[in-house]
């Protein structure tokens, strides 16, 4: 069997595993196959019939670095230009589901651990290659069965995973980033009450829609406070430097100044914006139920996403301040945030691999997302994980919008890349 990450991939995307049902198992036993071949033994982790997760080790000692990937992928809906399971491989340019999301880091990271088998490589300690289900519908059956059930198998110093937004070029030089966070959900929603009453004489009613409206519209007026995690304040500073602003001093209250003045995408931005406060979102709201009747209910359901550091309390605290206290808030979904230190030695490996993979003149920069990946799982149990989104120059950086979409597609060139930079970061934290 090929080594080639590109083989290995296009592999990956013929098989199936769109979530639901998942299928993961399939993918587990095509790796299976490929470490047995390099004489590795593994472990299938099924909690259900057919969403397996696939671990193998390789190397021994006391250091362990783990390789986090999903085998599950979206379903493919309608459209495409091609046929989405086809793997197909033209002209440096890989077809198929899976191919940013993330089978391609699976590829690598596959590839990485068989090439240092093949080439000897010693090393001191373990490399886990996880290839974790059911991260496409929060992971429960994966990664989080993994860590609740037999954390013993993925335990490990260090993980790495997706996560990171593909690198930018600024003034002719390649920006990778390195997913230090990601932001928490807070789902909740709020409750008006009122009194009902015929819809002619309106004053001797109390209407609960009115009431809710109001809160929110103050809700989509609230400017949140502006937090600056270390990371993101070097992100911001460093950013601003490569477009040659000058930035003295950067305290909150300067955030929003230089988000507007800073000469990059809308879309990459309003990440940065992202990064730097709670986001609060009503996003529906149902009440009342005919012309003449004057509604004594009404409730809006409110998308709110924190910052590492807030939690539910700092989330009521502030609605309370911008919403009248006779409205109910009810949390129905939390997920706390999840963090990782650039301080961590293993920080200063993983930018070392990015120079050696992409070239000395790239640069690192640390980032937060607002969505999450299986990393909350990993974090959660004690192990500092950090997403990566590395791509080699002349990508497409059209195939940003394809993960989850359409005509979902990556180059070799940057499947190499990736896989140059595991092995790298591998051999610099294992030997
Ligand atoms: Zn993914």
């Amino acid at each position: 069997m090929s080594l080639a990450p590109e083989k290995i991939l296009s592999d990956l995307i013929r098989i199936n595993s769109s979530n639901p049902p998942g299928n993961e198992t399939a993918v587990a036993l095509y790796l299976k196959e490929h470490f047995q071949n390099a004489g590795v033994a593994v472990e299938i982790v099924e909690p259900e019939e057919g969403r397996g997760s696939f671990i193998a080790r390789i190397g021994a000692g006391p250091k362990r670095l783990l390789y986090l990937s999903h085998s599950d992928v979206v379903p493919v809906g309608e459209g495409w230009d091609f046929e989405p399971f086809s793997g197909e491989i033209k002209e440096g340019i890989i077809y198929g589901r899976g191919a940013l999301d993330c089978k391609d880091l699976m590829a690598a990271q596959v590839s990485a651990a068989l090439q240092l088998i093949e080439e000897k490589t010693p090393l001191q300690g373990e490399l886990i290659i996880a290839a974790t289900a059911d991260e496409e519908m929060g992971g429960r059956l994966g990664a989080g069965y993994l860590i609740e059930k037999h954390p013993e198998l993925i335990e490990a110093d260090y993980a790495i995973n997706e996560g990171a937004d593909h690198p930018i070029i600024i003034d002719g030089r390649m920006l990778y980033f390195l997913q230090v966070g990601e932001k928490g959900t807070a789902w909740c929603t709020l409750k008006a009450h009122g009194t009902s009453g015929h819809g002619s004489i309106p004053t001797l009613a109390d209407n609960a829609v009115v009431k809710m409206s109001r809160a929110v519209s103050r809700l989509h007026n609230y400017r949140a406070e502006v937090v600056l995690i270390p990371e993101v304040e070097k992100l911001l500073r460093n950013l601003a430097e490569l477009c040659g602003i000058k930035v003295e001093s950067l305290g909150p209250d300067q955030v929003d100044t230089l988000l507007e003045e800073l000469p990059l995408e809308k879309s990459f931005v309003e990440s940065l914006r992202s990064m730097t406060r709670m986001t609060v979102s009503p996003n529906a709201i149902r009440g009342g139920s005919k012309t003449n009747i004057v509604p004594d209910y009404c409730e809006a359901d409110i998308d709110i996403r924190i910052l590492p550091g807030q939690d539910c309390d700092y989330v009521e605290s502030e609605l309370r301040l911008i919403i009248s206290k006779d409205i109910e808030i009810e949390f129905n979904e939390y997920r706390a945030p999840t963090f990782s230190s650039s301080q961590e030695p293993f920080y200063k490996l993983m930018e070392e691999a990015t120079l050696e993979a992409a070239g000395k003149s790239a640069l690192c920069l640390p980032g937060i997302s607002a969505g999450s990946t299986d990393s909350k799982f990993i974090r959660s149990s004690g192990i500092p994980a950090y997403g990566i989104g590395h791509m080699a120059e002349g990508f497409d950086p059209r195939v940003r919008t394809t993960v989850h979409g359409r005509n979902e597609r990556t180059d070799i060139a940057s499947l190499q890349l990736k896989t140059k930079f595991l092995k790298e970061l591998a051999r610099r934290y294992l030997s």
